[in-house]
């Protein structure tokens, strides 16, 4: 029963946001359930399509890989269990010129700003210029009133359990958020603030009340 409340409350402030972002050029869904999310971003997936993965546990938790895969169709995932170095290089220099790129995003403002922090470059570029379409999957956690809160959410909570994903390596892991490490490690060597749909996307919103990803 309080589940309900709970969920009810988030699709509100989601709905509310999806007019946000409709008017800043995006193509916005809301969806409640990982079926009806699956469904949706298969539904955007064309036939022959190459489709590229970016490194998002949003869209693992989701179980995207492999229902895309199961479509038959052509995808370019650099979190397949025992890859390469070389191969993992090769396979993010695709995520721009894919057809179709399924990503998340690190927060969402309310004011309609896609917020994301990225280690190599390829997540984001992606989400700027590059691929003919772009889905992004971002869970009701990520939300934020403003700038300043996306950008704390990132610090306080995606990067560190980021870094505990990859094994710890990076300060933020023991410290619990950010502090600033400027190291070569850094998985924080590119800021990105989307302000509008890039022109050249043709680029899809999916918010759900879930929480999913980091
Ligand atoms: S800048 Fe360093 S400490 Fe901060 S989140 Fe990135 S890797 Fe962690």
């Amino acid at each position: 029963m309080f589940e309900v409340i709970r969920l009810g409350h988030r699709r509100q402030r989601l709905e509310k946001l999806a007019t946000v972002l409709s008017k800043r050029g995006y193509a916005v869904q809301v969806q409640d359930s990982a079926e009806s999310i699956r469904e949706a971003v298969l539904a955007l997936v064309n036939p022959g399509d190459k489709v590229g993965l970016g490194g998002s546990v949003t869209i693992r938790e989701l179980g995207l890989p492999e229902a895309i895969r199961a479509k038959g169709y052509e995808a370019a995932d650099h979190w397949i269990p025992g890859i390469t170095p070389e191969q993992i290089a090769t396979t993010v220099r695709r995520h721009p010129t894919s057809d179709c790129f399924v990503t998340s995003s690190n927060a969402v403002t309310m004011d309609g700003q896609l917020v994301n922090i990225d280690g190599t470059g390829n997540r984001v570029v992606s989400m700027v210029y590059g691929p003919k379409r772009v889905v992004a999957v971002v869970g009701s956690q990520k939300i934020a009133d403003n700038l300043d809160e996306a950008m704390e959410r990132i610090r306080r909570v995606a990067c560190p359990l980021n870094s505990l994903r990859r094994g710890g390596a990076n300060p933020c892991a023991k410290a619990g958020r950010c502090v600033d490490c400027a190291d070569n490690a850094s998985m924080c060597m590119v800021t990105t603030i989307i302000a509008h749909k890039p022109p050249t996307i043709d680029f899809h919103v999916i918010l759900t009340p879930l929480e999913l990803g980091f």
